[in-house]
């Protein structure tokens, strides 16, 4: 994927979800579903799996269940929404960790995995996130330039976005 366009607001909600998380001392992750065509992504909903957070000696953490992962692959195949990319926050720097490449839950070539610094305490601003793309079987960084190339940020007060849509996992689960 070379082409992400996402309304502001789901941003903005991203972020908010995850300082949410980080109010408690926990990292949050929140998943990017989009429809994709001809490797162009428009993100329609973002979603908030549900996720047993972790605090221990060894750091924070949060943990998605098969169960769960099976379920999102299931609501995925029935509305042919994409999942375009995961966003988690890290409790200070952002990076891609050696955890983080290897639990992630965006496995397809080409998705996309940011990290919030901070516990998302700053803007919701993709130049302050660490953004990785999926090529070949690696998460890459992708570097400031190709972040402006990449991403697309959409005003949501300008006429014809769409308004922000924010699943959460009771519904897709009824
Ligand atoms: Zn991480």
């Amino acid at each position: 994927m070379k082409n992400i366009k996402i309304n502001d607001n789901l941003l903005v909600e991203t972020n908010e979800i995850l300082k949410k998380y980080g109010n408690n001392g926990f990292e949050g992750l929140v998943l990017w579903f989009g429809t994709v065509t001809k490797g162009s992504a428009f993100i329609e909903e973002i979603f908030t799996p549900p996720q047993k957070s972790i605090k221990s000696e060894y750091g924070v953490g949060y943990l998605v269940s098969g169960e769960t992962l099976f379920s999102i692959n299931k609501y995925l195949h029935k509305t042919g929404l994409r999942l375009v990319a995961q966003v988690h926050s890290h409790p200070s720097r952002a990076y891609h960790s050696e955890t983080d490449d290897r639990l992630a839950v965006a496995t397809k070539e080409g998705s996309f995995s940011l990290v919030v610094p901070d516990f998302a305490t700053g803007p919701a601003n993709l130049h302050r996130w660490a953004v990785y793309q999926l090529r070949r079987g690696q998460w890459e960084e992708v570097s400031s330039k190709d972040k402006d190339r990449f991403f697309t940020i959409l005003k949501s007060d300008i006429e014809g976005i769409k308004p922000l849509k924010h699943r959460w996992w009771k519904w897709i689960w009824k």
